[in-house]
């Protein structure tokens, strides 16, 4: 061997060796922050769901302008009833609200309105905006994929039960019924919010999962 090569070969070779005062960690991936995708609340609300029979998919975690943003979220395949418009969900609030439909929905359809219930109907799940939309107020729980807005029901007799309609309707059944859903959701659910609450709730129940307990 020349000793040119020899040269080079022992110059790589230090190369490869780190010195110590260099010595750097390997970058380390950052925890994931608590209900982000990945973190162990995530994981676990996946397994419960999982558990629970709920069809999911975990949705990439997404930050928004305007300090929006959907993390460790979930979009509800199949939770045994068929739902409009639910998109991004924070994963605990869709297991709440899997869990909401088939323990306090369906029974209580059996029970005041003698039908099942076949379609709920929602205005939604993500939307970035303030709360109630009004200029300058804090971010809604919506602008963080963590609250729901039900407005309906389709139900297997043909009959269609709606907030705006039946909350303070003539048919008593259908309020009772409408009645017994909410509370259901505020045992579920960290807040809950009904036409009682206010002008701005007067066609749908909203409920989040955000800090709570709150419940009118
Ligand atoms: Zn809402």
């Amino acid at each position: 061997m020349r000793w040119g090569a020899l040269f080079l070969m022992l110059l790589a070779l230090c190369a490869c060796i780190p010195r110590g005062g260099e010595r750097r960690a390997p970058p380390r991936a950052q925890a994931p922050a608590q209900g982000a995708r990945g973190s162990p609340d995530t994981l676990q609300c996946h397994i419960d769901l999982a558990r629970e029979n709920v069809g999911f998919r975990a949705l990439p975690d997404q930050r928004f302008e305007n300090g929006c943003s959907a993390l460790g979220a979930v979009q509800l395949l199949n939770i045994g009833t068929p739902v409009t418009n639910l998109r991004a969900m924070t994963c605990p609030l869709a297991r709440a609200f899997a869990r909401w439909s088939r323990e306090a929905v369906q029974p209580a359809a059996d029970q005041w309105l003698d039908s099942r219930i076949v379609r709920i109907e929602t205005f939604g799940t993500y939307g970035c905006r303030t709360r109630n939309s009004r200029p300058g107020a804090p971010l809604s729980e919506h602008g963080f994929a963590n609250a729901v807005d039900v407005s309906g029901f389709q139900l297997e007799n043909g009959r269609r039960v709606t907030i705006q309609e039946g909350w303070n309707g003539e048919d008593e059944r259908v309020r009772r019924f409408l009645r017994a859903i909410f509370q259901a959701g505020c045992r579920r659910f960290n807040i809950g919010l009904s036409p009682d609450n206010d002008a701005y709730h007067y066609n749908h129940l909203h409920f989040d999962m955000g800090r709570g307990p709150y419940c009118r």
